[in-house]
């Protein structure tokens, strides 16, 4: 069934209104007529089937038929940090990513970065990486979607790690920690529900020791993806996917 993300302050108590983007995608790619049904999600705590009552000009207007339980998020929170990469793969980060269940995307630039940032074009780049997160929330049945954060400063970045349950550094050269003893270490400190678990992840150029002796100083702990080397947004997915794995994300049993 066609899924929506909607506005939260147009989810009411017995109605909902989906509006922009979305309203036209229903009326005129779906083609919807009243009566049918779809699932709208606040985005944040409440999701509901819905039946449209009215498609017009303003919007669509449905009301609630049931809420919904909300079971598709992880119960831990990884947030990927993505020192941006070059061409459209940071698209690719935040698409992949949200599929398999990051909480959120913070880019950074770091030494080796070579993406020239415009700060003309910030805005409209950060609003694009933000709607591809929706889409891809969309499409995978998320109960939420995974925020964009604005471009941080390595410096604005380690304050971040320095406030998470748990960060990791990813960092190919000899001598970093095999990632799921970390992450099972992580997982016995901080068992809470919604730890902040946050994933380091260099450029094309990769971090240069100094960088991953700040890391270290900030409290992240250096991890080792294998003996392969991988691609940036490579790195990313297979450290996120190794997370939730051993969070008990990826379904299956002990
Ligand atoms: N330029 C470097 C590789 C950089 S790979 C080189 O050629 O040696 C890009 C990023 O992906 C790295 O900064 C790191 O964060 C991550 N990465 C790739 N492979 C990894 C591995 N085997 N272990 C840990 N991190 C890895």
């Amino acid at each position: 069934m066609q899924r929506y993300f909607i506005d939260p302050a147009h989810f009411k108590e017995t109605e909902v209104l989906i509006s922009g983007d979305d309203a036209h995608h229903l009326s005129r790619v779906m083609r919807a007529e009243p009566g049918d049904e779809v699932i709208v999600s606040n985005g944040l705590d409440r999701e509901a089937l819905v039946r449209i009552r009215t498609l017009d000009k303003e919007g669509v207007t449905a009301e609630i038929v049931e809420l919904l339980p909300m079971l598709s998020e992880p119960a831990v929170d990884v947030w990927i940090a993505q020192s941006l990469p070059k061409g459209d793969k940071m698209e690719t980060v935040i698409q992949k990513g949200t599929e398999i269940g990051a909480e959120r995307f913070i880019p950074f630039i770091s030494e080796r970065t070579v993406v020239q940032l415009d700060a003309k074009k910030e805005g409209k780049r950060l609003e694009r990486w933000n709607k591809i997160a929706k889409e891809a929330a969309e499409q995978a049945h998320r109960n939420r979607v995974p925020e964009v954060e604005s471009v941080h400063s390595w410096k604005e970045l380690l304050n971040r790690a320095a406030k998470a349950d748990a960060a990791w550094i990813c960092y190919e050269k000899a001598g970093a920690q095999e990632l799921r003893k970390a992450i099972r270490q992580a997982l016995k400190d901080s068992p809470a529900v919604r730890s902040k678990l946050l994933l380091v992840v260099g450029p094309e150029g990769g971090f240069s020791e100094r960088e991953v002796e700040a890391a270290e100083a900030a409290g992240c702990v250096t991890v080792g993806l294998g003996k392969r080397i991988l691609r940036t947004e490579t790195a990313a997915m297979v450290g996120l996917t190794c997370i939730l794995y051993e969070a008990g994300e990826m379904g299956g049993e002990d």
